[in-house]
């Protein structure tokens, strides 16, 4: 399963109560986008979580392809976002603090830390293929971004 399979709604009760309907808990599961993302749903929720559900559209669902928000790109966002947010020196518990506060998103640390561990070995990967290939500029470049990972 992808880490963004493993992201959830933190105020999930709150809002299936507010939008008078279930709603499932994990974050990126289409049904959710697609209830949250029905203008007259938005409409029922409290000012903060409308705010929160608003960031949450422009900085991962803000692509133009029609599949959206089914198109793959949200995850592919909120995946750079938590290695943005490991590049900044922050470990699992404090990632999942700031998604938290930022989109009130929650997930297990365990679960964050598992998917930091994957992504070092992924580029651990690129960089031998790199080497053997003799492909200089790949090599460097997953060389860098492992090591800001990893520090
Ligand atoms: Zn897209």
């Amino acid at each position: 399963m992808a880490i963004t399979d493993k992201i959830y709604v933190k105020n999930h009760r709150q809002i299936a109560s507010q939008l008078e309907t279930n709603i499932p808990k994990g974050a990126f599961s289409g049904a959710t986008l697609d209830l949250l993302f029905q203008g007259e749903n938005l409409a029922k929720l409290d000012e903060t979580t409308q705010d929160r559900v608003l960031d949450f559209a422009e900085d991962f669902m803000d692509c133009d392809c029609q599949a959206n928000p089914h198109c793959g790109h949200p995850e592919e966002k909120f995946i750079e976002y938590l290695l943005e947010l490991r590049e900044q020196g922050l470990g699992p518990d404090a990632i999942v603090d700031v998604m938290g506060d930022d989109y009130m998103l929650y997930a297990y640390p365990g679960d964050v830390l598992s998917f930091l561990d994957d992504s070092v070995r992924t580029l651990e990967a690129v960089e031998s293929l790199a080497d053997v290939d003799g492909n200089e500029e790949m090599a460097r470049r997953a060389r860098n971004t492992k090591q800001n990972l990893v520090r």
